[in-house]
């Protein structure tokens, strides 16, 4: 329905549907979040971080719980193999899930050092997988288990597709959230949330540009959202950025200009592509699954 997108700029309408509306998929989490879209079998994983489970919803079949205990996971992508990359704030570690359903520690510790809480994950097409560590995990037994942080800041971190141990790519965030790569990974846009325990911290989306593959240089502010902030974020196959936001999900052209809104009436954490042709926009906010068909797609990376 036409209430459910407000349209800031004209070329937001050729991104959406006139004649479709929000549907709710699923409702019963406490905080939902770490969507992520498997084709093969047409199903949606996401997060319940209090709850500590993942969910799964498969068109027609409804919701099930698909893992619990889940280690308080956050954040959710697939690596070039198609395997599930988790991020858990219970275990304070990243994590991938083999066929065989045997879970292989990807990352916990930077230079001995526990990370904070990792919260957001993706897997660039040379199999690097990049993730953010601020410490939403540690802050209280909520969302994980309350501890003192072991590393000084909080950080963006790469994974060699090698292996070894994570790699700081950017140390200069206040708590760095949500990231995704533009379609043709020249740029890492990455979320800072540090307004959610500091009332001047940053709400903003950082635009880095991505040096030789595996860098990051040529810093700028991307947008400031308002109101909220981000949290979780992703880019269509055309560049738009479509970002959590506190009244639903906004949508940046490239240059930064907000286009648009999806109205969500709870609080959106993060959002993903899927569905057969990757033009369905899956939206987790607090207690619920959403979900609404665009007439853009997600972004295929090469
Ligand atoms: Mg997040």
């Amino acid at each position: 329905m036409a209430g459910d997108f407000e349209v800031l700029d004209e070329r937001f309408r050729s991104l959406i549907l006139p004649i479709v509306g929000l549907e709710k998929l699923y409702q019963g989490s406490l905080w939902a979040e770490g969507p992520v879209w498997f084709a093969d079998n047409a199903t949606l994983l996401w997060s319940d971080i209090p709850n500590n489970r993942i969910l799964q919803w498969a068109e027609g079949l409804g919701t099930r719980v698909w893992r619990q205990p889940s280690n308080n996971s956050n954040g959710n992508t697939r690596d070039r193999e198609g395997r599930l990359v988790t991020c858990e704030h219970g275990m304070r570690r990243v994590t991938r899930t083999e066929p065989d359903g045997s879970i292989t520690v990807l990352a916990e510790r930077y230079r001995g050092k526990r990370l904070n809480s990792p919260n957001d994950v993706v897997v660039k097409s040379d199999g690097s997988i990049w993730f953010t560590d601020p410490p939403y995990g540690i802050l209280s037994d909520y969302e994980g288990h309350k501890a003192d942080p072991e590393l000084p800041g909080c950080y963006v971190f790469r994974l060699d597709p090698a292996g070894g141990e994570p790699e700081i790519v950017a140390d200069d965030f206040d708590k760095p959230n949500g990231l995704a790569f533009s379609p043709d990974e020249t740029t890492l846009y990455v979320v800072d949330t540090g307004a959610s325990h500091r009332k001047d911290g940053p709400r903003h989306i950082r635009a880095l540009r991505v040096q030789d593959g595996r860098r990051l240089q040529g810093d700028r502010v991307f947008t400031d959202i308002n109101p909220g902030m981000a949290d979780g974020l992703r880019l269509d196959r055309d560049g738009h950025v479509w970002t959590s936001a506190g009244d639903g999900v906004h949508c940046y052209a490239p240059q930064g200009e907000l286009l648009g809104k999806i109205l969500v009436p709870e609080m959106v954490s993060n959002l993903c592509f899927g569905g057969a042709k990757r033009n369905r926009l899956f939206i987790t906010a607090t207690t619920a699954l959403y979900a609404v068909y665009l007439a853009t797609s997600g972004a295929q990376r090469p």
